[in-house]
């Protein structure tokens, strides 16, 4: 296992200074909604963040329901037109628990999700400052208060900032593997689809041959579908619900689900079917790719069981590509752990949708998710962070920053 990072690099001052910020931070509950909470921890960071010479404010943005909620902004002197921006959230799922420091870990509710990333940033500025260096002019932190939920905050937030950003940190934690650590280079892109098929209803006794059953071209379709998904770094298609039967059960679910589980209408050759899913990929070219495989699939299958059917796209959140702009910045983080004598690991393949995925075009922007410190038990009580990982990744962040 890892010693601490030793006093020569990260003076134990700094790292005192950082770990009793963080427990204070833990001790505020802030879990999604608890707004009171979180415009305390907003306010709680914003004034350590004056205090190391950049610009804090706490915002009120309105969440879905109109309610305003607290944002903290804390820019530098130059952050204008092309920020540096650093992303972080206030909210955990839980409610706070009394912090308890065990050795080298904190037990907190949010310690390591990820109050335990705002902290590290503060102790790297003290870093940066104790070794007469700063961080770049025209960084911008945001922190939202919406994350755990997928709030409409959230997402507008790094929208926004994203857009113009001239590179996007991420503070959420990285992953322990072993003796390693990571952070996250890559992230999945999803779109949705729906999938309608229509066929001829007949009777199954009287006319079987005369019936084209949509059920089961859209059971063949599916599990077709399924079979597109690939090991490792490539697509998945997930067929995730299908409704077939006769066009009143199908089209009118809610009226006709009764007729699910009678003898009523089991001489009906199917005449309608409805699928629903998601295809998940890497990069975009791997998202045209699957739509354009699903697109050959549906035509196909539509000639052999002579069916009408069409296949719709809808909802789209484009992927984080591992080998797009954020890969030099990704390889940079890494050769400088290795350069203070630890191993951090690149995860190419993050699944679940978080802060990268909200830019508009994440093939623009050069993005790395995952700099916060690791631990465990993740929205659970069990949550904790690895205090020497957290040493590690303030040294982390002040050696990125002094480059940036
Ligand atoms: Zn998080």
């Amino acid at each position: 296992m890892y010693v601490q990072v030793p006093s020569e690099v990260l003076p134990s001052v700094i790292l005192e200074r950082a770990t009793h910020l963080l427990v204070e931070m833990c001790g505020i509950s802030s879990s999604s909604g608890d707004i009171p909470g979180l415009r305390r921890l907003a306010g709680r960071v914003a004034s350590e963040l004056s205090h190391r010479g950049l610009t804090a404010q706490v915002v009120e943005e309105p969440d879905e329901d109109g309610t305003p909620q607290p944002v903290l902004l804390a820019r530098g002197p130059a952050a204008t037109e092309h920020p540096l921006v650093l992303v972080g959230h206030l909210d955990t799922v839980l409610d706070a628990a009394p912090p308890r420091l065990e050795a080298a870990t904190l037990w907190a509710t949010g310690a390591l999700d990820m109050k335990g990333g705002i902290a590290a940033f503060v102790g790297a500025l003290d870093l940066l400052a104790a070794r007469g260096e700063r961080p770049p002019d025209d960084i911008l932190l945001v922190a939202v208060p919406d994350e755990e939920v997928s709030g409409t905050i959230s997402e507008r937030a790094v929208r926004r900032w994203g857009e113009t950003a001239r590179a996007l940190l991420v503070l959420e934690p990285g992953e322990a593997r072993g003796a390693a650590e990571t952070l996250v280079a890559g992230r999945r892109g999803l779109f949705e689809w729906r999938l309608e098929a229509t066929g001829r209803a007949s009777h199954s006794g009287l006319a079987y041959w005369q019936g084209r059953s949509a059920l089961a071209g859209a059971a063949d379709w599916a599990a077709r579908a399924q079979r597109l998904s690939e090991p490792g770094r490539g697509v998945t298609v997930n067929v995730a619900r299908m409704v077939a039967g006769d066009t009143d059960f199908v089209d009118t679910l809610p009226h006709h689900h009764a007729l699910l589980g009678s003898s009523r209408r089991r001489n009906v050759v199917s005449e309608r079917a409805v699928a629903e899913g998601e295809a998940r990929f890497l990069s975009p070219s791997d998202g045209e790719r699957v739509l354009a495989s699903l697109e050959r699939l549906t035509a196909a299958v539509a000639g052999e069981w002579e069916l009408s059917m069409s296949l719709t796209r809808g909802t789209n959140v484009p992927p984080v590509d591992p080998r797009g702009p954020g890969a030099n910045l990704a390889r940079r983080a890494s050769d400088l752990a290795a350069a203070r004598g630890w191993t951090l690991e690149i995860e190419e393949d993050r699944g679940g949708i978080s802060f990268p995925n909200y830019v508009a075009d994440p093939s623009r922007v050069p993005i790395v998710d995952g700099l916060g410190p690791v631990g465990d038990g993740m929205h659970t009580r069990d949550e904790h962070l690895d205090l020497s990982s957290f040493g590690r990744r303030i040294v982390l962040l002040a050696d990125l920053l002094a480059t940036l």
